[in-house]
């Protein structure tokens, strides 16, 4: 893991994007490492499977990967989807908020049993204080709540989405992480590298280690996107299309736009790509 995170470090440094994947290694391309813990740290619990397939990536070689959702994120279900829920379930929701929150958590959790990679079940951090959708508020009771996540996972790699972003529930857990990070990889003597993932909400990243993948790939990411139903049918009635559809039209264009500084023959089986600004604290 030290050495993964030096190379990788170093190259970044330098001002080159690095790749890494399952097609045979060219020039600039970096091996993920055998050993070590990986978290999908989440402001959503949809967050994690818009990184699946770099997520299988480190579990195939051989890390141990965790998931972590901080948001309750019950102000992505509509009322109308709720509603319906309960019906088709035959309950009687208390409060429909929390009743939403369990949707999302339910579908995550499914989410997470399908792609099979995950180590033990799937972490929910009830926040110290959210906002009006469910989403963890830059506090500082949340900060130690991070603090206190990351002591207890100990992961060498966590992977969230980037902070210059629309959500504020990306941007406030991406703070939160900052405010905690250096001084966490100072007290355990291992350094932590931040993976930023680009997000359909990004507004601008420098795209540093990006991973490319094929139409199977994309296939196997599409069906745990579908897990999230609720996202699914609002994605449907606001945009005109699935969350599946949003991710890997994101992935579509990150390769597109990379395609000229690809040299490598995968550059035709591999249409899709994930994409990172990294970090390295301590
Ligand atoms: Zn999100």
């Amino acid at each position: 893991m030290k050495s993964f995170i030096n190379l990788l470090w170093e190259a970044v440094s330098r001002g080159e994007h690095i790749f890494m994947g399952s097609q045979p290694a060219g020039r600039r391309w970096i091996v993920p490492p055998s050993q070590g813990n990986v978290l999908a740290l989440a402001p959503h619990p949809d967050d994690p499977d818009a990184v699946a397939v770099s997520l299988r990536l480190f579990h195939s070689a051989g890390c141990r990967i965790r998931y972590a959702v901080t948001g309750r994120a019950h102000g992505g279900v509509t009322d109308k989807y709720a509603h319906e829920m309960a019906r088709k379930l035959g309950d009687l929701p208390k409060d429909l908020q929390d009743y939403k929150s369990a949707i999302r958590r339910r579908e995550q959790v499914a989410s997470a049993e399908m792609a099979g990679i995950v180590d033990g079940e799937v972490v929910f951090v009830e926040a110290a204080a959210e906002d009006e959708s469910g989403d963890m508020l830059h506090s500082l009771a949340n900060a130690r709540l991070v603090r206190n996540l990351l002591r207890e996972q100990d992961p060498d790699i966590v992977l969230m989405p980037f902070g210059a972003d629309t959500n504020t529930g990306h941007v406030a857990l991406f703070k939160l992480l900052g405010d905690v990070a250096q001084p966490f990889a100072v007290e355990r003597q291992r350094p932590l590298l931040a993976l930023f993932a680009r997000d359909p909400k990004t507004t601008s990243i420098e795209q540093q280690l990006v991973v490319p993948f094929d139409g199977d790939a994309a296939r196997w990411k599409a069906s745990l996107l579908r897990c999230h139903d609720s996202q699914m049918q609002r994605g449907i009635e606001v945009r005109g299309h699935g969350l599946d559809e949003r991710i890997l039209k994101l992935n579509r264009s990150i390769q597109t736009e990379l395609q000229s500084s690809v040299i490598e023959p995968w550059r035709d089986e591999c249409l899709y790509a994930e994409s990172f600004q990294l970090e390295l604290f301590g």
